[in-house]
């Protein structure tokens, strides 16, 4: 792309401190940013600031609290959306990824742990990975792998003894197959890799270990040594809720986070979801091997699941990334929401100061996901950065207009999706007014809401004895930790 764009703002959050100056001109060349300079005229009233990466999310289709499945914890949440039904996975991953565009990440991390199953893996990926590419964003793309405990963190038998005939017969045929063998689990990555490899849109083909208490150990050890030999990077949930940190620490009594070190799981290779339950040696050793953290502040408090510490995690030394999991506060994937409650709910009390500011807010948001995504350092609005950014409206961040404010305090304490005008993705218009330049954002839900209303009858068995269901795994957690 050798165009020139070149936009006048009255302020831009410039640099890696993130720091309020104006009015500029950036010029966006070859989908960088090519020089930013002071602008003598008058500017619109705008601020830039660098898109998001989504450090962590699954581009599900539609919201499951649709389904019936919000406020549940994880543990019950998760086997719900087996209630939903598969949809086209080009039209899901469209309007997931349309979504995410709108609340203002350019970048999005896609764990796959859900696959529409209609077609091979590989052709599923390739529609994904057109999505992404229609779109205009780049993507992680980590392929799920699993094999051990498919319904509860152990043997689910007992969960069966609790359950009328139907439901346990249910419960055997949608969650009871044998899993694929480890071999053919990490064949089946190198082929989805091979699948996109010729496509013109960045795709991060991963490993996805759903998470320790869902892999067992041949297939992790399989998982770190297939990554030290490809360089393919890793990306996994870890200690998201306390139920998993209850199963870890009789599982794994020398430590779970030491083991996965002692595989050679840990390393820069590697993403980790959540870590909500992590203890401060486990956070130094993730830091110390150059892994990073993706906190979904929202998806925790929706699946009870409770408060990540990223100040404990940053006094580790640990690199963290916001995610928002498919899951943001209002469940409308609004990233600079989710960034606002990022920051509020890690800053220090009172007059302390070892907690998050809006700088390593910003930071968290938009530039350390990005080497999790195998992007090159960006998020930051510098000469020679990738040309990933918002343009906000300063009417609707400062509609009192009373005195000249720090902008980025007004982005801190109340901006949205709704204030975002413009989005550049690589140097490229890919959003104006809310409405994303390569797709019809409005059909996309139309089409797929058709899709689910169309399939909601071959699953309309299991959702009728997912209540029996639901209150048969609940009591295998009840009274735990
Ligand atoms: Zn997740």
């Amino acid at each position: 792309m050798s165009e020139i764009t070149s936009i006048a703002v009255t302020t831009a959050l410039l640099g890696p401190d993130y720091d309020s100056s104006g009015p500029v001109e950036m010029v966006l060349q070859e989908g960088l940013i090519a020089a930013i300079r002071p602008w003598a005229g008058v500017a619109p009233r705008l601020l830039a600031m660098p898109a998001v990466t989504d450090a962590h999310n699954h581009a599900r289709p539609l919201s499951s609290a649709s389904f019936g499945a919000a406020l549940k914890p994880l543990e019950l949440w998760l086997p719900q959306l087996a209630t939903m039904p598969a949809v086209d996975p080009y039209t899901a991953a469209a309007a997931a990824f349309a979504r995410s565009l709108r609340g203002g990440a350019t970048a999005v991390m896609v764990h796959l742990t859900r696959a529409m199953g209609q077609r091979p893996l590989p052709q599923e990926a390739r529609e994904i990975a057109r999505a992404a590419q229609d779109v205009g964003i780049s993507i992680g793309f980590a392929v799920a792998m699993r094999d051990r405990n498919p319904l509860v963190y152990g043997d689910y038998a007992s969960v069966l003894s609790r359950l009328s005939p139907d439901a346990a017969q249910m419960v055997q045929k949608t969650w009871g197959a044998a899993p694929l063998a480890v071999a053919d689990q990490i064949a089946l990555v190198d082929e989805v890799a091979a699948a996109v490899a010729d496509m013109d849109v960045h795709v991060d083909v991963q490993y996805g270990p759903t998470g320790v208490q869902w892999c067992s150990m041949d297939l992790l050890t399989a998982i770190a040594d297939a990554s030290a030999r490809t360089g393919r990077r890793v990306h996994m949930h870890l200690l998201e809720t306390r139920p998993q940190r209850h199963w870890a620490d009789r599982s794994y009594p020398d430590g779970i986070v030491a083991m996965l070190d002692r595989i050679g799981l840990l390393s820069p290779r590697l993403t980790l979801a959540h870590c909500v339950y992590g203890r401060a040696a486990e956070y130094a050793a993730i830091a110390r091997a150059g892994a990073r953290i993706a906190v979904n502040v929202s998806s925790n408090l929706h699946l009870s699941s409770g408060i990540a510490s990223v100040t404990a995690m940053q006094a580790a030394g640990v690199q963290v990334a916001m995610g928002l999991d498919g899951c943001a506060l209002d469940d409308d994937d609004d990233a600079l929401r989710e960034l606002r409650l990022f920051h509020f709910l890690n800053r220090a009390p009172g007059f302390g100061t070892d907690g998050m500011t809006p700088q390593t807010a910003l930071k968290a948001a938009c530039a350390t996901g990005r080497a999790g995504l195998g992007l090159p350092p960006g998020g930051v609005l510098a000469p020679g950065m990738p040309a990933d950014l918002l343009l906000l409206d300063l009417d609707l961040l400062d509609p009192d207009a009373l005195m000249p404010v720090d902008p980025r305090d007004f982005v801190m304490t109340r901006a949205t999706r709704n204030m975002i005008r413009r989005i550049y993705a690589g140097g490229r218009l890919v959003l104006s007014d809310g409405r994303p330049s390569g797709v019809d954002i409005d059909r996309l839900h139309t089409d797929l809401r058709t899709q689910v209303r169309a399939g909601l009858p071959g699953t309309a068995a299991l959702a009728a004895l997912w209540p029996e269901i639901e209150d048969a795994i609940a009591a295998e957690y009840r009274g735990c930790c």
